[in-house]
């Protein structure tokens, strides 16, 4: 507490270690029309058994439940930009 005028200062938050992930904002009427693979469930680097990711990645954001709990809250889904498709 500052004693100078009985105030008390505002505590700064620390600064971030990584910056925020990107999500894409993926219109509606394409996300009906068209087959996205967009999760982990639709990757080659999915090993389903351990719900792991191959190359070492944090499967977290990027599984399928997780994206379309994402996408019905706000229209996004963080899209893995490693995602790869047979
Ligand atoms: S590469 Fe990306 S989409 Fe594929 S399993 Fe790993 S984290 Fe998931």
């Amino acid at each position: 507490m500052s004693k100078a005028n009985g105030k008390i200062p505002l505590k700064q938050s620390s600064a971030r270690i990584r910056p925020s992930m990107k999500k894409d904002v993926i219109q509606a009427r394409d996300f009906n029309a068209y087959k996205i693979p967009f999760a982990c469930e639709d990757c080659s680097h999915f090993a389903s058994e351990t719900t792991t990711c191959t190359l070492g990645f944090n499967t977290a954001n990027h599984l399928r439940a997780n994206s379309l709990h994402s996408y019905e809250l706000s229209g996004k889904i963080a899209q893995c930009r490693f995602l790869e498709i047979d």
